[in-house]
Protein backbone atom coordinates (compact mmCIF):
# COMPACT_ATOMS: atom_id res chain seq x y z
CA UNK A 1 0.00 0.00 0.00
CA UNK A 2 1.47 3.58 -0.45
CA UNK A 3 2.19 5.65 2.21
CA UNK A 4 3.82 8.90 2.71
CA UNK A 5 6.84 9.02 5.26
CA UNK A 6 5.75 12.89 6.07
CA UNK A 7 3.18 14.97 7.22
CA UNK A 8 0.96 17.08 5.29
CA UNK A 9 1.67 20.77 6.61
CA UNK A 10 1.57 24.21 5.33
CA UNK A 11 0.37 22.71 1.58
CA UNK A 12 3.05 20.15 1.44
CA UNK A 13 4.65 16.91 2.60
CA UNK A 14 6.86 17.14 5.29
CA UNK A 15 9.55 14.88 7.26
CA UNK A 16 8.93 14.71 11.18
CA UNK A 17 10.09 16.99 13.45
CA UNK A 18 13.80 16.53 13.65
CA UNK A 19 15.00 14.40 16.02
CA UNK A 20 12.26 11.96 15.60
CA UNK A 21 12.92 10.61 12.17
CA UNK A 22 12.49 6.81 12.52
CA UNK A 23 9.59 6.63 14.99
CA UNK A 24 6.95 4.86 12.55
CA UNK A 25 3.83 3.42 13.24
CA UNK A 26 2.82 0.01 11.51
CA UNK A 27 -0.40 -0.52 9.30
CA UNK A 28 -1.95 -3.92 9.63
CA UNK A 29 -4.09 -5.86 7.32
CA UNK A 30 -6.61 -7.18 10.20
CA UNK A 31 -7.85 -9.53 7.88
CA UNK A 32 -4.16 -11.25 7.16
CA UNK A 33 -2.24 -9.82 10.12
CA UNK A 34 0.19 -8.47 7.74
CA UNK A 35 2.17 -5.30 7.46
CA UNK A 36 0.79 -2.86 4.81
CA UNK A 37 2.79 -0.02 5.48
CA UNK A 38 4.13 2.39 7.72
CA UNK A 39 3.51 6.58 8.58
CA UNK A 40 5.07 9.08 10.83
CA UNK A 41 4.36 9.27 15.11
CA UNK A 42 4.09 12.88 15.16
CA UNK A 43 4.94 14.25 18.22
CA UNK A 44 3.78 17.60 20.05
CA UNK A 45 6.27 19.48 18.06
CA UNK A 46 4.96 18.66 14.78
CA UNK A 47 1.23 19.26 15.94
CA UNK A 48 2.69 22.52 16.54
CA UNK A 49 4.04 23.14 13.42
CA UNK A 50 0.39 22.31 11.87
CA UNK A 51 -1.51 24.49 13.83
CA UNK A 52 0.66 27.67 13.24
CA UNK A 53 0.71 26.39 9.49
CA UNK A 54 -3.21 26.52 10.36
CA UNK A 55 -2.98 29.64 11.97
CA UNK A 56 -1.75 31.62 8.94
CA UNK A 57 -3.96 30.36 6.84
CA UNK A 58 -6.93 31.40 8.83
CA UNK A 59 -7.30 34.70 7.96
CA UNK A 60 -7.31 34.44 3.96
CA UNK A 61 -9.28 31.37 4.08
CA UNK A 62 -11.97 33.23 6.29
CA UNK A 63 -12.40 36.01 4.24
CA UNK A 64 -12.70 34.13 0.99
CA UNK A 65 -15.99 34.35 -0.58
CA UNK A 66 -18.75 31.23 0.57
CA UNK A 67 -18.62 30.42 -3.55
CA UNK A 68 -15.26 30.53 -3.87
CA UNK A 69 -15.48 27.58 -0.61
CA UNK A 70 -17.96 26.04 -2.12
CA UNK A 71 -16.10 25.69 -5.35
CA UNK A 72 -13.13 24.14 -3.79
CA UNK A 73 -15.06 21.58 -2.04
CA UNK A 74 -17.25 20.66 -5.26
CA UNK A 75 -13.74 19.94 -6.47
CA UNK A 76 -12.85 18.16 -3.79
CA UNK A 77 -16.10 15.57 -4.12
CA UNK A 78 -14.86 15.16 -7.52
CA UNK A 79 -11.38 13.80 -6.74
CA UNK A 80 -13.16 11.76 -3.97
CA UNK A 81 -15.34 10.36 -6.53
CA UNK A 82 -12.64 9.60 -8.78
CA UNK A 83 -10.53 8.40 -6.80
CA UNK A 84 -13.11 5.97 -5.19
CA UNK A 85 -11.57 2.48 -5.73
CA UNK A 86 -8.78 3.54 -4.66
CA UNK A 87 -10.15 4.86 -1.37
CA UNK A 88 -12.18 1.72 -0.96
CA UNK A 89 -9.55 -1.12 -1.66
CA UNK A 90 -7.00 1.24 0.78
CA UNK A 91 -10.21 1.14 3.62
CA UNK A 92 -10.35 -2.56 2.58
CA UNK A 93 -6.79 -3.24 3.25
CA UNK A 94 -6.54 -1.28 6.94
CA UNK A 95 -10.03 -1.70 8.19
CA UNK A 96 -10.62 -5.31 6.79
CA UNK A 97 -14.25 -4.08 5.47
CA UNK A 98 -15.17 -6.29 2.86
CA UNK A 99 -15.06 -4.68 -0.96
CA UNK A 100 -18.83 -3.87 -1.49
CA UNK A 101 -19.01 -1.83 2.23
CA UNK A 102 -16.10 -0.06 1.18
CA UNK A 103 -17.31 0.70 -2.15
CA UNK A 104 -20.63 1.43 -1.16
CA UNK A 105 -20.52 2.99 2.15
CA UNK A 106 -16.73 3.98 3.34
CA UNK A 107 -15.84 5.01 0.07
CA UNK A 108 -19.27 6.23 -1.68
CA UNK A 109 -20.70 8.70 1.92
CA UNK A 110 -18.01 11.22 2.19
CA UNK A 111 -18.50 11.27 -1.42
CA UNK A 112 -21.87 12.86 -0.60
CA UNK A 113 -21.43 14.47 2.49
CA UNK A 114 -18.65 16.56 0.85
CA UNK A 115 -20.95 17.32 -1.40
CA UNK A 116 -23.50 18.35 0.38
CA UNK A 117 -21.61 21.11 2.18
CA UNK A 118 -20.62 22.40 -1.44
CA UNK A 119 -24.45 22.19 -1.80
CA UNK A 120 -25.19 24.06 1.16
CA UNK A 121 -23.06 26.95 0.72
CA UNK A 122 -24.22 28.08 -2.56
CA UNK A 123 -28.12 29.13 -0.32
CA UNK A 124 -26.38 29.66 2.74
CA UNK A 125 -26.36 33.12 4.44
CA UNK A 126 -23.92 34.30 6.80
CA UNK A 127 -26.04 37.04 7.82
CA UNK A 128 -29.37 37.20 9.70
CA UNK A 129 -31.47 39.58 10.86
CA UNK A 130 -32.70 39.67 14.62
CA UNK A 131 -34.89 42.83 15.41
CA UNK A 132 -32.39 45.72 15.34
CA UNK A 133 -29.14 43.61 14.67
CA UNK A 134 -27.36 41.67 12.24
CA UNK A 135 -26.18 38.57 13.33
CA UNK A 136 -23.07 37.87 11.69
CA UNK A 137 -22.36 33.94 11.28
CA UNK A 138 -18.18 34.13 11.51
CA UNK A 139 -15.70 30.98 11.59
CA UNK A 140 -14.40 29.76 15.03
CA UNK A 141 -10.86 29.56 14.08
CA UNK A 142 -8.61 26.54 13.95
CA UNK A 143 -10.11 23.74 14.46
CA UNK A 144 -8.30 20.25 15.80
CA UNK A 145 -9.64 16.95 14.40
CA UNK A 146 -9.52 13.71 15.73
CA UNK A 147 -11.00 10.87 14.47
CA UNK A 148 -11.47 6.83 15.10
CA UNK A 149 -10.86 3.78 12.74
CA UNK A 150 -14.34 2.55 11.95
CA UNK A 151 -15.92 4.74 9.20
CA UNK A 152 -12.42 6.56 8.38
CA UNK A 153 -12.91 8.70 5.88
CA UNK A 154 -16.60 9.62 6.79
CA UNK A 155 -15.73 10.77 10.53
CA UNK A 156 -12.71 12.76 8.73
CA UNK A 157 -15.16 14.36 6.18
CA UNK A 158 -18.12 14.73 8.16
CA UNK A 159 -15.56 17.74 10.16
CA UNK A 160 -13.80 18.63 7.81
CA UNK A 161 -16.09 19.56 5.17
CA UNK A 162 -17.98 21.64 7.62
CA UNK A 163 -15.49 23.09 8.93
CA UNK A 164 -13.79 24.21 5.68
CA UNK A 165 -17.21 25.03 4.01
CA UNK A 166 -17.47 27.95 7.55
CA UNK A 167 -14.59 29.38 6.69
CA UNK A 168 -12.28 27.67 9.52
CA UNK A 169 -8.73 25.88 8.71
CA UNK A 170 -7.71 22.32 10.43
CA UNK A 171 -5.51 19.84 11.60
CA UNK A 172 -6.75 16.83 11.76
CA UNK A 173 -4.58 13.39 13.97
CA UNK A 174 -6.81 10.39 12.66
CA UNK A 175 -6.67 6.95 14.40
CA UNK A 176 -3.36 4.87 14.24
CA UNK A 177 -5.36 1.92 12.48
CA UNK A 178 -6.13 3.63 9.65
CA UNK A 179 -3.92 6.49 8.68
CA UNK A 180 -3.81 5.78 5.36
CA UNK A 181 -6.93 6.63 3.86
CA UNK A 182 -6.49 9.86 5.55
CA UNK A 183 -3.11 10.56 3.74
CA UNK A 184 -4.82 9.97 0.42
CA UNK A 185 -7.96 12.64 1.48
CA UNK A 186 -5.18 14.80 2.30
CA UNK A 187 -4.01 14.23 -1.52
CA UNK A 188 -7.04 14.61 -2.57
CA UNK A 189 -7.36 18.42 -0.37
CA UNK A 190 -4.22 19.14 -2.39
CA UNK A 191 -5.59 18.27 -5.98
CA UNK A 192 -9.02 19.85 -5.00
CA UNK A 193 -6.93 23.40 -4.89
CA UNK A 194 -7.19 24.78 -1.16
CA UNK A 195 -4.90 27.08 -0.38
CA UNK A 196 -1.64 25.97 1.51
CA UNK A 197 -2.57 25.44 5.53
CA UNK A 198 -6.11 25.15 5.05
CA UNK A 199 -6.20 21.57 5.94
CA UNK A 200 -3.27 19.63 7.35
CA UNK A 201 -2.20 16.08 8.41
CA UNK A 202 -0.41 15.02 11.53
CA UNK A 203 -0.27 10.80 11.89
CA UNK A 204 0.38 9.71 15.29
CA UNK A 205 -0.47 7.93 18.19
CA UNK A 206 -3.36 9.30 20.44
CA UNK A 207 -2.30 9.84 23.57
CA UNK A 208 0.96 11.67 21.86
CA UNK A 209 -0.39 13.52 18.88
CA UNK A 210 -3.92 13.60 20.22
CA UNK A 211 -3.57 14.76 23.13
CA UNK A 212 -1.24 17.48 21.92
CA UNK A 213 -3.29 18.73 19.25
CA UNK A 214 -6.09 18.76 21.77
CA UNK A 215 -4.33 20.73 24.62
CA UNK A 216 -2.69 23.24 22.20
CA UNK A 217 -3.06 26.90 23.41
CA UNK A 218 -3.63 28.05 19.84
CA UNK A 219 -6.52 25.64 18.72
CA UNK A 220 -10.04 27.05 19.21
CA UNK A 221 -11.92 24.05 19.11
CA UNK A 222 -11.66 20.34 19.36
CA UNK A 223 -14.06 17.73 17.24
CA UNK A 224 -13.62 14.22 18.71
CA UNK A 225 -15.13 11.15 17.74
CA UNK A 226 -14.40 7.83 19.53
CA UNK A 227 -14.50 6.12 23.00
CA UNK A 228 -16.66 8.20 25.54
CA UNK A 229 -13.25 7.39 28.05
CA UNK A 230 -11.53 9.95 25.47
CA UNK A 231 -13.82 11.91 24.62
CA UNK A 232 -14.34 12.80 28.75
CA UNK A 233 -10.07 13.49 28.81
CA UNK A 234 -11.12 15.85 25.75
CA UNK A 235 -13.87 17.45 27.21
CA UNK A 236 -11.97 18.47 30.55
CA UNK A 237 -9.36 19.91 28.56
CA UNK A 238 -11.59 22.07 26.66
CA UNK A 239 -13.17 22.54 29.50
CA UNK A 240 -10.25 24.01 31.22
CA UNK A 241 -9.05 26.03 28.64
CA UNK A 242 -12.54 27.73 27.50
CA UNK A 243 -12.63 26.68 24.13
CA UNK A 244 -15.35 24.94 21.75
CA UNK A 245 -15.68 21.11 21.57
CA UNK A 246 -17.76 18.50 19.94
CA UNK A 247 -17.96 15.09 21.17
CA UNK A 248 -19.58 12.51 18.97
CA UNK A 249 -18.93 9.06 21.49
CA UNK A 250 -20.63 5.68 21.85
CA UNK A 251 -24.02 3.94 21.36
CA UNK A 252 -25.91 1.50 22.72
CA UNK A 253 -29.36 2.07 20.14
CA UNK A 254 -32.30 0.61 20.53
CA UNK A 255 -34.91 -1.27 17.62
CA UNK A 256 -38.03 -1.16 18.74
CA UNK A 257 -40.13 -3.90 17.09
CA UNK A 258 -43.84 -2.82 18.29
CA UNK A 259 -46.64 -5.53 17.34
CA UNK A 260 -48.31 -4.35 14.22
CA UNK A 261 -44.66 -4.19 12.38
CA UNK A 262 -43.80 -6.15 9.86
CA UNK A 263 -41.50 -8.30 11.65
CA UNK A 264 -39.74 -10.07 9.23
CA UNK A 265 -38.24 -6.97 7.71
CA UNK A 266 -37.72 -5.53 10.42
CA UNK A 267 -35.52 -8.21 12.27
CA UNK A 268 -33.87 -8.48 8.76
CA UNK A 269 -32.73 -5.11 8.88
CA UNK A 270 -31.95 -5.01 12.67
CA UNK A 271 -29.53 -7.97 11.70
CA UNK A 272 -28.36 -6.42 8.61
CA UNK A 273 -27.42 -2.78 10.72
CA UNK A 274 -25.52 -4.82 13.72
CA UNK A 275 -23.63 -6.72 11.31
CA UNK A 276 -22.56 -4.38 8.73
CA UNK A 277 -18.61 -3.03 9.14
CA UNK A 278 -18.47 -6.15 11.59
CA UNK A 279 -20.39 -3.99 14.26
CA UNK A 280 -18.23 -1.24 14.45
CA UNK A 281 -20.80 1.07 14.09
CA UNK A 282 -21.29 3.64 16.88
CA UNK A 283 -25.18 4.36 15.89
CA UNK A 284 -25.72 0.30 15.56
CA UNK A 285 -29.13 -1.07 16.77
CA UNK A 286 -27.43 -3.37 19.10
CA UNK A 287 -30.37 -4.19 21.38
CA UNK A 288 -33.28 -5.62 19.29
CA UNK A 289 -36.51 -5.30 21.44
CA UNK A 290 -39.33 -7.59 20.70
CA UNK A 291 -42.89 -7.62 22.27
CA UNK A 292 -43.23 -11.26 24.40
CA UNK A 293 -45.62 -12.82 22.18
CA UNK A 294 -43.87 -12.05 19.14
CA UNK A 295 -40.39 -12.97 21.07
CA UNK A 296 -39.65 -16.58 19.69
CA UNK A 297 -40.28 -16.15 16.26
CA UNK A 298 -38.13 -13.17 16.08
CA UNK A 299 -34.84 -14.99 17.48
CA UNK A 300 -35.41 -17.73 15.08
CA UNK A 301 -35.55 -15.26 12.39
CA UNK A 302 -32.77 -13.47 13.79
CA UNK A 303 -30.86 -16.67 13.70
CA UNK A 304 -31.53 -17.29 9.99
CA UNK A 305 -30.29 -13.66 9.33
CA UNK A 306 -27.34 -13.81 11.28
CA UNK A 307 -26.53 -17.11 9.55
CA UNK A 308 -25.79 -15.00 6.11
CA UNK A 309 -22.82 -13.14 7.76
CA UNK A 310 -20.24 -15.81 7.06
CA UNK A 311 -16.72 -14.52 8.23
CA UNK A 312 -14.42 -14.14 6.11
CA UNK A 313 -16.95 -13.31 3.09
CA UNK A 314 -19.95 -10.32 3.88
CA UNK A 315 -18.18 -10.36 7.81
CA UNK A 316 -15.29 -9.07 7.85
CA UNK A 317 -12.35 -8.88 10.70
CA UNK A 318 -12.00 -6.42 13.75
CA UNK A 319 -9.60 -3.92 13.29
CA UNK A 320 -7.27 -4.92 15.39
CA UNK A 321 -6.42 -7.90 18.02
CA UNK A 322 -7.13 -5.92 21.08
CA UNK A 323 -10.78 -5.25 19.90
CA UNK A 324 -10.90 -8.69 18.74
CA UNK A 325 -10.26 -9.80 21.99
CA UNK A 326 -13.01 -7.02 24.02
CA UNK A 327 -15.30 -8.48 21.95
CA UNK A 328 -14.89 -12.16 22.71
CA UNK A 329 -14.67 -10.76 26.26
CA UNK A 330 -17.94 -9.33 25.72
CA UNK A 331 -19.48 -12.81 24.54
CA UNK A 332 -17.91 -14.29 26.94
CA UNK A 333 -19.70 -12.15 29.93
CA UNK A 334 -22.69 -12.38 28.18
CA UNK A 335 -22.91 -16.28 28.27
CA UNK A 336 -21.60 -16.22 32.55
CA UNK A 337 -24.45 -13.55 33.20
CA UNK A 338 -26.56 -15.72 31.41
CA UNK A 339 -27.93 -14.82 28.35
CA UNK A 340 -28.92 -17.83 25.80
CA UNK A 341 -26.81 -17.94 23.08
CA UNK A 342 -28.79 -18.07 19.70
CA UNK A 343 -25.65 -18.54 17.37
CA UNK A 344 -22.01 -17.76 17.30
CA UNK A 345 -20.05 -17.48 20.37
CA UNK A 346 -16.66 -16.36 21.63
CA UNK A 347 -14.20 -18.68 20.01
CA UNK A 348 -12.88 -17.34 17.02
CA UNK A 349 -14.06 -18.47 13.98
CA UNK A 350 -10.57 -17.89 11.76
CA UNK A 351 -6.83 -18.85 12.55
CA UNK A 352 -5.76 -15.84 10.98
CA UNK A 353 -7.41 -12.58 11.03
CA UNK A 354 -8.99 -10.65 13.99
CA UNK A 355 -12.72 -12.43 13.04
CA UNK A 356 -15.81 -12.79 15.34
CA UNK A 357 -18.20 -14.65 14.98
CA UNK A 358 -21.62 -13.51 14.29
CA UNK A 359 -23.35 -13.48 17.49
CA UNK A 360 -27.11 -13.04 18.75
CA UNK A 361 -28.02 -13.55 22.34
CA UNK A 362 -31.64 -14.24 23.81
CA UNK A 363 -33.17 -13.38 27.00
CA UNK A 364 -30.85 -10.92 27.85
CA UNK A 365 -32.25 -8.65 30.35
CA UNK A 366 -31.55 -5.06 30.35
CA UNK A 367 -29.50 -5.29 33.63
CA UNK A 368 -26.81 -7.46 31.46
CA UNK A 369 -23.17 -5.69 30.85
CA UNK A 370 -24.22 -6.72 27.11
CA UNK A 371 -27.30 -4.96 27.34
CA UNK A 372 -25.62 -1.78 28.99
CA UNK A 373 -21.83 -1.63 27.43
CA UNK A 374 -20.54 -0.41 23.99
CA UNK A 375 -19.23 -4.13 22.40
CA UNK A 376 -18.37 -2.67 19.02
CA UNK A 377 -18.42 -6.13 17.20
CA UNK A 378 -20.94 -8.45 15.30
CA UNK A 379 -22.93 -9.21 18.72
CA UNK A 380 -26.51 -8.68 19.22
CA UNK A 381 -28.89 -8.90 22.25
CA UNK A 382 -33.09 -9.41 22.08
CA UNK A 383 -34.64 -8.43 24.64
CA UNK A 384 -38.25 -8.82 25.56
CA UNK A 385 -40.93 -6.14 26.68
CA UNK A 386 -44.07 -6.76 28.05
CA UNK A 387 -46.27 -3.18 26.79
CA UNK A 388 -44.86 -0.34 24.84
CA UNK A 389 -44.24 1.69 28.13
CA UNK A 390 -41.95 -1.43 29.26
CA UNK A 391 -40.68 -1.23 25.79
CA UNK A 392 -39.61 2.48 26.56
CA UNK A 393 -38.31 2.16 29.87
CA UNK A 394 -36.07 -0.25 28.64
CA UNK A 395 -34.77 1.65 25.10
CA UNK A 396 -34.11 4.84 27.33
CA UNK A 397 -32.54 2.76 30.00
CA UNK A 398 -29.11 2.94 28.92
CA UNK A 399 -26.43 5.87 29.40
CA UNK A 400 -26.21 6.20 25.49
CA UNK A 401 -28.87 7.90 23.50
CA UNK A 402 -26.98 8.11 20.06
CA UNK A 403 -29.74 6.63 17.49
CA UNK A 404 -32.77 3.97 17.60
CA UNK A 405 -35.30 2.22 15.41
CA UNK A 406 -39.09 2.23 15.54
CA UNK A 407 -41.16 -0.41 13.56
CA UNK A 408 -44.89 -0.31 13.91
CA UNK A 409 -47.78 -1.10 11.64
CA UNK A 410 -48.33 3.03 11.10
CA UNK A 411 -46.03 5.70 10.78
CA UNK A 412 -48.03 7.96 12.86
CA UNK A 413 -47.81 4.88 15.80
CA UNK A 414 -43.68 4.62 15.36
CA UNK A 415 -43.17 8.68 15.12
CA UNK A 416 -45.43 8.64 18.37
CA UNK A 417 -42.97 6.20 20.53
CA UNK A 418 -39.58 8.07 18.30
CA UNK A 419 -41.17 10.97 19.91
CA UNK A 420 -40.50 9.50 23.86
CA UNK A 421 -37.07 8.45 22.97
CA UNK A 422 -34.26 10.00 24.45
CA UNK A 423 -31.92 9.76 21.40
CA UNK A 424 -30.15 11.68 18.57
CA UNK A 425 -32.00 9.69 15.52
CA UNK A 426 -34.78 7.22 15.05
CA UNK A 427 -35.21 5.33 11.58
CA UNK A 428 -39.05 5.07 11.59
CA UNK A 429 -40.04 1.91 9.43
CA UNK A 430 -36.75 1.54 7.91
CA UNK A 431 -36.15 5.16 6.80
CA UNK A 432 -32.74 5.60 4.94
CA UNK A 433 -29.72 7.20 6.09
CA UNK A 434 -29.59 11.16 5.37
CA UNK A 435 -26.56 12.49 4.41
CA UNK A 436 -28.75 16.13 5.36
CA UNK A 437 -30.23 14.83 8.96
CA UNK A 438 -28.07 15.99 11.97
CA UNK A 439 -26.38 13.31 13.93
CA UNK A 440 -25.12 13.64 17.22
CA UNK A 441 -26.29 12.19 20.44
CA UNK A 442 -28.32 12.89 23.72
CA UNK A 443 -26.79 12.03 27.18
CA UNK A 444 -22.57 10.34 27.60
CA UNK A 445 -23.57 9.92 23.32
CA UNK A 446 -21.92 13.31 23.32
CA UNK A 447 -22.17 17.18 22.73
CA UNK A 448 -22.61 18.55 19.40
CA UNK A 449 -24.00 17.48 15.71
CA UNK A 450 -22.15 16.79 12.78
CA UNK A 451 -23.81 16.53 9.18
CA UNK A 452 -26.61 19.27 7.43
CA UNK A 453 -26.77 22.53 8.48
CA UNK A 454 -26.63 21.62 12.06
CA UNK A 455 -23.16 20.30 11.22
CA UNK A 456 -21.75 23.53 9.82
CA UNK A 457 -23.61 25.88 12.53
CA UNK A 458 -20.96 23.82 15.36
CA UNK A 459 -17.91 25.73 13.39
CA UNK A 460 -19.11 29.30 13.46
CA UNK A 461 -20.01 31.78 16.29
CA UNK A 462 -22.25 34.65 16.39
CA UNK A 463 -21.41 38.51 16.25
CA UNK A 464 -24.38 40.58 17.01
CA UNK A 465 -24.46 44.27 15.51
CA UNK A 466 -27.02 46.66 16.75
CA UNK A 467 -28.27 49.44 14.66
P1 LIG B 1 -10.18 5.93 21.08
O1 LIG B 1 -11.17 6.86 21.67
O2 LIG B 1 -8.98 5.58 21.92
O3 LIG B 1 -9.61 6.54 19.70
C1 LIG B 1 -10.25 7.51 18.91
C2 LIG B 1 -9.25 8.59 18.49
O4 LIG B 1 -8.79 9.27 19.66
C3 LIG B 1 -8.01 8.06 17.78
O5 LIG B 1 -7.58 8.96 16.81
C4 LIG B 1 -6.98 8.04 18.91
O6 LIG B 1 -5.65 8.13 18.45
C5 LIG B 1 -7.37 9.27 19.69
N1 LIG B 1 -6.92 9.29 21.09
C6 LIG B 1 -6.70 8.23 21.92
N2 LIG B 1 -6.28 8.67 23.12
C7 LIG B 1 -6.23 10.01 23.06
C8 LIG B 1 -5.87 11.04 23.99
N3 LIG B 1 -5.48 10.75 25.24
N4 LIG B 1 -5.94 12.33 23.60
C9 LIG B 1 -6.35 12.65 22.36
N5 LIG B 1 -6.68 11.73 21.43
C10 LIG B 1 -6.63 10.42 21.78
O7 LIG B 1 -10.93 4.63 20.66
P2 LIG B 1 -10.33 3.14 20.45
O8 LIG B 1 -9.39 2.76 21.56
O9 LIG B 1 -9.77 3.07 19.09
O10 LIG B 1 -11.64 2.26 20.56
C11 LIG B 1 -12.11 1.84 21.84
C12 LIG B 1 -13.62 1.84 21.93
O11 LIG B 1 -14.13 3.13 21.63
C13 LIG B 1 -14.35 0.95 20.94
O12 LIG B 1 -14.43 -0.36 21.35
C14 LIG B 1 -15.69 1.61 20.87
O13 LIG B 1 -16.50 1.18 21.93
C15 LIG B 1 -15.39 3.06 21.03
N6 LIG B 1 -15.33 3.76 19.72
C16 LIG B 1 -16.40 4.51 19.36
C17 LIG B 1 -16.38 5.15 18.14
C18 LIG B 1 -17.52 6.00 17.69
O14 LIG B 1 -17.70 6.19 16.51
N7 LIG B 1 -18.29 6.58 18.57
C19 LIG B 1 -15.30 5.03 17.28
C20 LIG B 1 -14.21 4.25 17.68
C21 LIG B 1 -14.25 3.64 18.91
Amino acid sequence: MKAHDGMYIGGEWRPPAAGREGDTIAVVNPADEQVIGHVPAGTAEDVDAAVRAARAAFPGWAATPPAERAARLAALRDVLAARKDEIAGTVTAELGSPPAFSEAVHAGTPVAVAGSYADMLAGYSFEEKAGNSTVLLEPVGVVGAITPWNYPLHQIVAKAAPALAAGCTLVLKPAEDTPLVAQLFAEAVDEAGFPAGVFNLVTGLGPVAGQALAEHADVDLVSFTGSTAVGRRIGAIAGAAVKRVALELGGKSANVILPGADLARAVNVGVANVMANSGQTCSAWTRMLVHTDQYEEAVALAKKAAAKYVPGERLGPLVNAKQQERVRGYIAKGVEQGARLVTGGPEAPRETGYYVQPTVFADVTPDMAIAQEEIFGPVLSILRYEDEEDALRIANGTVYGLAGAVWAGTEEEAVAFARRMETGQVDINGGRFNPLAPFGGYKQSGVGRELGTHGLAEFLQTKSLQF
